[in-house]
Formats: structure tokens, sequence, C-alpha cells
């Protein structure tokens, strides 16, 4: 039953007006998910109705994976959301630095629908999870034109969600609930194994997508505490080889790339 209705309800966000999306983008974004992932209006439909279809759509059944490895994308425009072109620069940096290690691609959008705009004009720095119609990164502060943390937030886009979030993270950190607020618990969610795919892939500590031990911390204590002794967690400097292997494997790339 539950997944009739998600079917329906994606046939029916997919034949929204373009105006009712736009409207939402221009009159506010769509709500923070989980810290520095977006909701488009389409998934918070899908959200409202069972938030573990979420999940289901965007990682088991792949429709938020781009079409042909390829992310077209746009800048924003004008005083609000333009970059400068230092900022681009960093930006393209960071998805040629991805595409050297997979067989993604950001090319400039050429009239496709679902296509990323990325944009300053909010403060924060976070990314829709996946293709959407109106995919978008958001850097916002000058902290957001770091290297790791736009391939952070590219890394969303392409649809991949936190590490600490697998479904078998109890296994590997321990989260500490006491030292976080009420309203920034979200990110810190496990994910549901029957929902969500971890690719075959093992548990990644030193993944670009894994929150770092006082993430959100009201006090100055872990937020994260890893199981493992003295590993480390939260890096923002280049992508993991897991990182690597799960977009490889995600996108379908060659073996050797
Ligand atoms: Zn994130």
């Amino acid at each position: 039953m539950k997944w009739f209705l998600v079917a329906l309800c994606i046939i029916w966000v997919n034949s929204l007006d373009l105006e009712d999306n736009e409207g939402q983008l221009g009159d506010g974004l769509p709500e923070l998910y989980d810290g520095d992932m977006l909701l488009t209006p389409e998934q918070k439909l899908i959200l409202s109705l069972d938030e573990k279809d979420l999940w289901r759509v965007s990682h088991r059944n792949l429709i938020y994976r781009w079409p042909d490895k390829t992310v077209p994308y746009v800048y924003g425009a004008g005083p609000i959301d333009g970059l400068t072109n230092d900022e681009k620069n960093k930006v393209r940096a960071a998805m040629r630095y991805i595409e050297s290690k997979t067989c993604v691609k950001f090319r400039g959008r050429k009239g496709q629908r679902d296509h990323l705009i990325i944009a300053k004009g909010k403060p924060g720095c976070f990314a829709n999870t996946g293709r959407t119609r109106f995919a978008r990164v958001n850097l916002g502060e000058e902290r957001c034109f770091k290297h790791g943390t736009i391939v952070h937030e590219l890394l969303h886009i392409l649809g991949f969600a936190h590490s600490h979030q697998a479904p078998n993270r109890d296994d590997y950190v321990d989260i500490k609930w006491e030292n976080m607020n009420k309203s920034t618990k979200f990110p810190f969610k496990k994910l549901p194994s029957k929902d969500w795919t971890m690719l075959d892939l093992p548990y990644d500590y030193a993944s670009i997508l894994h929150y770092s031990r006082k993430a959100f911390s009201i006090n100055g204590k872990d937020t994260i505490v890893p199981k493992e002794e003295g590993v480390e967690i939260g890096q923002r400097i280049r992508l993991s080889e897991l990182d690597i292997k799960r977009v490889n494997k995600y996108y379908k790339c060659p073996e050797q790339k």
C-alpha cells in the first residue's frame, strides 16, 4: 500500500507546474532536512507520507541518480545569488577533483529540466540529495568555499546521505544524543537498512560525508564517538577510498577509473 501511495505521489509531483517549484525556490528555500541537506517540494511531499520512503525512492529506486553520469549545472545570478569568478573557480576545482576520481561529470546546463543551481543567497552551506528539477548547492558563507566542503555538498547532489547515518552505524559509532539540541538530532538519525543500500561497501569513518566528533554539540562534548580507538572522523580534505568506490558503484563507472 505504501509503495502504491509513493508511486502516486511521484506521478503527482512530477506533474506539478514549473511555477510551483519556482515559487518555492524564490520565496524561501526548501527547509533544511538534516543540517546541510535540502528537501525539494517533491521530496518533502514524499517525506510527509512516510520519511522512510524518501530514502527508498532516492536510493533503492535510483530515480534521483543523474542520467548519463552527468550533472548539468548553472550558477546563481545577481547580487544575492551570484558567485565571484574566484568562487566559481573553487567550485570548478571541486568538480574537477570529483571527475578525476570517478566517471561522474559536471557540465554547463544545456536545457535539461533537472539541473543543479550553485548559488549563495542563503546563510549556510547545504545541498539537496540527488537529482531533482532544481537541485541546489548553497554556499552562503566564506567557509563554504573550502575545497572539502564543496566536495561534500556535491556528493549530496550526486545522491549520497551522510556516512554516520548508515544502517550499520551502531556497530561503529556511539551517538551522544544528550550533547545536542532536539532540533539538530535529525542529521544523526540512522537510515533503515531495508530502504537504504550500502552498495555492499563497509562503514567508512574516513568519508568526507561523515560528521566530526563535535558536530552540532551544544556543550563542547562529543556528539559522535567512534567505537574504534584512535579513529578520526569528519575530515573535509579529500574523498576517502570508499567515497570514491561508492560514487563509482552507484553510477556504474568502469572498474579502472
Ligand atoms: Zn552534509
